[in-house]
């Protein structure tokens, strides 16, 4: 009888090594968005808005922004216009006059028109609920949709931003070259509890202590878990729940 043919292993391409996903066990995660939850148990986004149409503008404007500037713009926009009728009975000029302080504000003022129109032809002037829908808005990316998902209709998604691209290499939680590995890392790897908020504790984490140029590591609840070859400090900070950021 034949000797049955011993399998050999395809060889492994050259420069295709497996991605690590995170460097922490499940129980860290879990121990770490549990002291976050501690910390900010209800957290805010910081843009103002009073709807689901203005927190869409809101973050269309937000892009290359700081949410205090986007603030500063919108607070008067939005007393005259909240609704997408609103927006367009006020026209690309006007709007450019509102946020006139805001970065490619020409083109933002003329994607906000665009956007409204669109939503009372398409979508009976409702902020659509799904990402498909959103991302074909104009200005819409998925880190717009994702940010509207999760704040507007309380969706688990992750809006990658900078904080979030940052913390997820800095402490390996979720490394990644891009938005998109990050996100796909972050929302398998966070327990399904802590997902509704788990974009804006990461963001507030990345604002307030593991800040871009120097971490606060004295600051920092999670310093005995963290693995971040730049970490300064091994002991956490008191868990207490913080008064909302202004
Ligand atoms: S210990 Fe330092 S590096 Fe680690 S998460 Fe906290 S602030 Fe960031």
């Amino acid at each position: 009888m034949e000797k049955p043919k011993k399998k050999i292993a395809a060889p492994r391409k050259p420069g295709r090594t497996r991605r690590r996903r995170t460097v922490y066990t499940p129980e860290e995660i879990h121990e770490i968005f549990r002291r976050f939850s501690v910390q900010r148990p209800e957290p805010k986004g910081e843009l103002e808005h009073v709807n689901a149409f203005t927190l869409l503008v809101a973050v269309v404007l937000s892009a290359q922004a700081t949410d205090a500037g986007v603030n500063k713009a919108t607070r008067d926009l939005f007393k005259v216009a909240d609704t997408p009728e609103k927006m367009l009975a006020l026209g690309e000029e006007q709007v450019g006059e509102y946020i006139r302080t805001i970065g490619l504000w020409r083109n933002k003022a003329k994607n906000v028109i665009a956007l409204s129109e669109a939503l009372i032809r398409d979508h009976g002037s409702q902020v659509p609920d799904n990402r498909e829908a959103l991302v074909t808005l104009p200005g819409v990316g998925r880190k717009t949709a994702n940010v509207v998902l999760n704040m507007s209709f309380g969706q688990p998604t992750m809006a990658v931003d900078t904080h979030i691209l940052r913390i997820g290499n800095r402490i390996g939680l979720a490394p990644g070259k891009t938005p998109e590995q990050i996100e796909d890392t972050l929302v398998k790897i966070i327990p399904a509890e802590f997902m509704r908020h788990a974009h804006h504790w990461l963001i507030l984490h990345g604002r307030y202590v593991c800040k871009a140029r120097k971490p606060d590591c004295v600051a920092c609840v999670i310093a005995d878990i963290c693995k971040s070859a730049e970490k300064t400090n091994e002991i956490p900070a008191p868990l207490v729940e913080l008064a909302p950021q202004a």
